[in-house]
């Protein structure tokens, strides 16, 4: 009688393993799919993240420039505002009468502009003139005697003239009519102690003193400085658009918000002027109407930013590549070990298991029998005379028949846990775990019968019209020092007092045999 043995490498030609390989490849794919989505999702919310700080910072940027311009705005016009409001009390200017000496007039303000001319080139401002109440000049700084002039068209002197107020006044940029250059009127209303208007006294303010100031900024290509009067009129564009002088922006919600926060930023808004998309810093004169602010656009900020993270797209995609291809192939590496594995533990011509598998299996089974100290039995088959039938009918029916026995147990063993196997040659054997002698010895019956019932002719048998099996029955408690391998002993002993006793029976092992 021969001892199976059972070494490490057969231990894994398992049904066991296979299914754990099954699970393991599943697992893959999971990890793959995990990996795939969390490094993605990871990296797109990091960039993403990174996105909006670049947005944040240029934005908050754009806020302090945009008050650093405001108080330097504020500054120029203060100065303005001081050296008209002046004149107005030297030349008492409350008085119609004041403004017949046209000369004396023209010297002040001759002397005021050189004043603040600094005896050099200051461009910022370009004359000083005063305005009767019918919108002729009266006086200016720059040609005496008057030229013939009205400005009574000029939005300012409309607004003086219906305002009756001491404020400085800003107008939108207009050329001036003596210079020719775009400036920006700085007025204020002259009137009478009764409130009569009188006209008006103001100053050119010379465009090109912001854009000395603002130019000076190299703001990225895109990026604007604006200046705009709290009815949405332009002031002061840097760099100059011409659509900038044809309408307000009053309804724009943009300029909305931003006169209602006075300071701060908007992380995106589009342009009325030009229609871009731009992040804007904005702030709001404590002393004067206007609004300041400064942009700059989207894709100028964030052109660093797509540089950084194209790259880091690049390198986590070629990382979760390779992990998804190495884990692909380990994927496909499992399926073929798997193959390769049913493949070594089935028998190639029944399909069912080998003896390989049943040695892995009988070593569990009786495992788990000890801990939970339950009987296991093990049926022995042979076929009987199969020597004569295949001389009788030719190898290859020899083998049409091994294989509808090996259906007709497979089908009768269906129960979770039986466990058939071919065993070598005509042999098979069925492992039966948790089934006690008198289960196993109903089992043995029944597959006696099924076998019979085929009703393969065997003219050669000596017990039968048809082919028929004798079986060998070995049931046991498995303890802790016995080995799997009586069992297997014990079973073909049975097998062999069966054939003995005339064949197509079974017979149970008993210590005699
Ligand atoms: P017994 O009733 O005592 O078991 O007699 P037997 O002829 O079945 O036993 P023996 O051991 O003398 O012969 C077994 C035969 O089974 C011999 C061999 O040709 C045949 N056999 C073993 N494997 C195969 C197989 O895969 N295909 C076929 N066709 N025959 C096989
Ligand atoms: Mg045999
Ligand atoms: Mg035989």
């Amino acid at each position: 009688m021969t001892c199976v043995q059972q070494n490490v490498g057969e231990a894994l030609v398992t049904g066991y393993s296979t299914q754990l390989i099954t699970k393991l490849r599943f697992s893959l794919l999971g990890l793959m799919l995990f990996i795939f989505v969390g490094v993605t999702t990871g990296t797109v919310m990091v960039i993403t993240d990174d996105r909006k700080q670049e947005i944040v910072n240029a934005a908050k940027t754009m806020q302090s420039l945009a008050m650093v311009l405001s108080k330097e705005a504020d500054s120029t016009l203060a100065l303005a505002d001081t050296v008209l409001s002046n004149l107005i009390k030297d030349l008492d200017l409350h008085r119609l009468d004041a403004f017949s000496d046209a000369q004396h007039i023209h010297k002040v303000l001759e002397h005021q502009h050189q004043i603040m001319q600094g005896g050099g080139e200051v461009p910022s401002f370009a004359h000083l003139f005063i305005l009767g109440p019918d919108g002729s000049v009266v006086a200016n700084s720059v040609t005496y005697p008057t030229p013939k002039l009205n400005a009574a068209e000029r939005d300012f002197f409309v607004y003086h003239r219906d305002h009756p107020s001491y404020e400085l006044h800003i107008s939108q940029p207009d050329y001036s009519k003596i210079t020719q250059e775009r400036v920006i009127f700085l007025t204020k209303r002259l009137e009478d102690p009764s409130g009569t208007f009188l006209g008006i006294i103001g100053i050119h303010l010379k465009l090109r003193h912001f854009d000395h100031i603002y130019g000076s900024l190299e703001l990225p290509p895109g990026g604007t400085v604006t200046i705009i009067r709290s009815d949405g009129w332009g002031v002061y564009r840097y760099p100059m658009a011409e659509s900038f002088f044809k309408k307000s922006i009053q309804d724009h919600a943009g300029f909305r918000k931003m006169m209602g926060q006075r300071a701060g930023y908007l992380k995106t808004t589009k342009s009325p002027y030009d229609s871009t998309l731009r992040v804007a810093g904005f702030y709001a004169s404590d002393k004067y109407p206007l609004l300041s602010i400064v942009t700059v656009t989207h894709d100028s900020i964030l052109i660093n930013w797509l540089q950084s993270a194209i790259q880091i797209s690049i390198m986590v995609g070629v990382g979760v590549l390779f992990i998804i291809a190495l884990a692909f192939f380990s994927y496909r590496q499992l399926g073929h070990l798997n193959y390769a594995l049913e493949l070594s533990s089935h028998d190639s011509l029944t399909k069912l298991r080998n003896r390989r598998a049943f040695d892995d299996r009988i070593g569990e089974e009786w495992r788990r029998a000890i801990r939970g100290a339950y009987p296991v039995s093990l049926l022995f088959v042979d076929v009987d005379f199969f020597k004569l039938y295949n001389d009788e009918y030719g190898h290859r029916t020899g083998d049409k028949c091994l294989i509808k026995i090996a259906q007709a147990m497979e089908k009768d063993f269906v129960r979770a846990g039986e466990f058939v196997a071919r065993y070598g040659g005509e042999e098979f054997v069925v492992l039966l775990p948790n089934t006690d002698l008198s289960g196993a010895e109903k089992s043995a019956m029944h597959l006696l019968k099924a076998v019979q019932g085929l009703q393969i002719e065997h003219k050669q048998s000596s017990v039968s019209a048809y082919v028929t099996v004798s079986i060998g029955i070995a049931s046991l408690v498995p303890v802790q020092n016995m080995n799997k391998d009586d069992l297997v002993e014990m079973a073909d002993s049975a097998l062999y007092a069966a054939k003995h006793a005339g064949r197509n029976q079974c017979a149970v092992y008993t210590d005699t045999d």
